[in-house]
C-alpha cells in the first residue's frame, strides 16, 4: 500500500462493533465451566487452566476483562496480575479476581495491584454477571475513547484530500528534526515545491481535475522519497519536503528526480490527457537558522526563482543554479 493511504482509510472508518472477549484464568475446571455457563451471554469466552497460559493468553488475544483467580500452582494470580501490568499491551486490560478467600488484607493486596474488583467465593450469580456487565461497558467505552482519540490525532496531523501530513505536522517535524540536525553536527535538507499554472489547470479542466492533480503529485513524491524524508502538504498546490540527515547535494538530486518524474506524470479525463509540472526550491539548514521560517524562507525564495527562470525546475540556495 502507498505511503498515505492508510491515512486516509484509517480517519474514514466507521467505528468497529465487536464481541467483546472475556478470559477465564482458573485452575480448577469446574469453576471455569460454571463461569463461562454464567457469561457466555455477555461476550465470547476463553480460558486458561495456569497463570502462564492465562498470560500468553492475555498477551495474544487482548481480552476485554480478565476474571482471575488467585491460588493457583505455578504462577498465582497476583503474579499473573504483575506480569500484565508490566506489558504496555495489557497494562489497562481489566482484571477481576475470582477466589476463595475471603480475607480483606487479600482484597487489599489484589485492589492495590490494579484489579478493578474482587469477587469472593460462594459468589451470587446476578452479582457477578452484574459486575461482569459493569466492567465490560466501561472497557467499551474506554477503547471507543481510545479510538477517537487516535483518529482525532491522525486527523489534526493529516490533510483529508491526500492522507499526506499537513503543515501543523510538518513544522512539529521540522522542529524536531532541526535540533537533533544540530546537536549531532549532521546535514539536513528542505525543499518547498508548488505546482506550475495550476491555476489555469482549475480554470480549463475544473477543480476535481485539479484536485486529482494534487493527488498525483502527493503519489509520485510518495514513490520518489525515502523512508526517513517527511512530506507534507503546506498548502494549497504547496508541498514541502523535510530530508534528514541529507546534504544540499543529495537534496538537490532527488528534488531533480521528483520534477522530472512528475513532468512525465499524466492523468487522462473523459477527453484530455493532462501534463503538470512543478517547481521546486531547496536549501540546507544553516548555523544561524534560528526558527522553520528561516529555513523555509530561503527555500521559498528558491522556488521563487525557479518560477522567474520559467517553470519546471528546481532552484537550490547557495548553489550554482544552471537550469
Ligand atoms: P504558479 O505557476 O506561479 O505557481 O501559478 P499557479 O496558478 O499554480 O499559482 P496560483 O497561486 O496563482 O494559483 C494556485 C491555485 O491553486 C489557486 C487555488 O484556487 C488553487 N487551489 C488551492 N488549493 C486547491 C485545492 O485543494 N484543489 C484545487 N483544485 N485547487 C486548489
Ligand atoms: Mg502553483
Ligand atoms: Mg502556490
Amino acid at each position: 500500500m502507498l505511503r498515505f493511504e492508510r491515512n486516509k482509510r484509517e480517519l474514514y472508518m466507521p467505528v468497529k462493533e465487536y464481541q467483546q472477549t472475556i478470559l477465564i484464568i482458573d485452575d480448577a475446571k469446574e469453576n471455569i465451566v460454571v463461569l463461562s455457563r454464567l457469561l457466555k451471554s455477555h461476550g465470547n469466552i476463553i480460558f486458561a487452566q495456569n497463570g502462564e497460559e492465562g498470560l500468553l493468553s492475555a498477551m495474544q488475544s487482548i481480552p476485554d476483562l480478565i476474571l482471575l483467580d488467585i491460588s493457583m500452582p505455578g504462577l498465582d494470580g497476583f503474579e499473573v496480575l504483575m506480569h500484565l501490568k508490566q506489558s504496555p499491551s495489557t497494562a489497562d486490560l481489566p482484571v477481576i479476581f475470582i477466589t476463595g478467600i475471603p480475607d480483606s488484607d487479600t482484597e487489599e493486596k489484589g485492589l492495590t495491584l490494579g484489579a478493578v474488583d474482587y469477587i469472593t467465593k460462594p459468589f451470587s450469580s446476578a452479582v457477578v454477571k452484574a459486575r461482569v456487565r459493569h466492567q465490560l461497558k466501561l472497557q467499551r467505552l474506554t477503547r471507543a475513547l481510545k479510538e477517537a482519540n487516535t483518529r482525532l490525532t491522525l486527523l489534526a496531523m493529516t490533510d483529508p484530500l491526500t492522507g499526506a501530513h499537513n503543515r501543523r505536522y510538518f513544522i512539529d517535524m521540522l522542529k524536531n528534526e532541526m535540533s537533533r540536525a544540530r546537536r549531532y553536527h549532521h546535514p539536513m535538507s528542505l525543499m518547498v515545491l508548488d505546482i506550475d499554472r495550476f491555476k489555469a489547470i482549475n480554470d480549463s479542466f475544473g477543480h476535481d481535475v485539479g484536485d486529482q492533480v494534487i493527488i498525483e503529485v502527493v503519489k509520485t513524491s510518495s514513490e520518489v522519497l525515502r523512508k526517513n524524508d517527511v512530506f507534507s502538504r503546506f498548502g494549497g498546490e504547496e508541498f514541502t519536503i523535510l530530508m534528514p540527515e541529507t546534504t544540499l547535494e543529495e537534496a538537490a538530486q532527488i528534488a531533480g528526480r521528483l520534477c522530472e518524474k512528475v513532468s512525465e506524470t499524466q492523468i487522462t479525463t473523459n477527453d484530455h490527457q493532462i501534463n503538470f509540472t512543478i517547481s521546486g526550491g531547496v536549501a540546507q539548514l544553516e548555523d544561524g537558522d534560528q526558527t522553520p521560517e528561516a529555513i523555509l524562507k530561503r527555500a521559498d525564495i528558491a522556488l521563487y526563482q525557479a518560477k522567474q527562470q520559467g517553470r519546471n525546475r528546481i532552484v537550490v540556495a547557495g548553489m550554482n543554479n544552471n537550469g
